[in-house]
């Protein structure tokens, strides 16, 4: 777990990394798995909300924004202003404009 800028969320927001992703990715497949007629999102998300919880501390309701904040999907911080580049293979800092130097692809 690591607090990155989210450029969906606007805000930083606790982010997972490849191993936790994959048990909320698991979880959030079961939960799909379990939703029957007349049971909340909630109630059908709830394990891997509680799971996000645990991890993060984070108290998120929306089991769609757990799965994209995933450590991996983004670049790593701006050398200027510190937000992590949008994507892994961003040439530019979307935030600040700053060119990317050294792309270790
Ligand atoms: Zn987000
Ligand atoms: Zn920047």
């Amino acid at each position: 777990m690591k607090e990155l800028w989210c450029w969906r969320c606007k805000m930083e927001i606790p982010m997972l990394d490849e191993e936790e992703y994959a048990i909320a990715h698991k979880l959030y497949g079961e939960a799909l798995g379990r939703r029957k007629p007349g049971m909340t999102r909630e109630e059908s998300f709830k394990p891997m909300l509680n799971y996000y919880k645990e991890v993060t501390g984070f108290e998120e309701t929306e089991p769609n924004a757990i799965m994209h904040h995933r450590i991996a999907q983004y670049g790593p911080p701006c050398e200027n202003c510190g937000k992590p580049y949008r994507t892994p293979k961003a040439s530019f800092c979307a935030a600040c404009g700053n060119k990317r130097e050294n792309k270790n692809e």
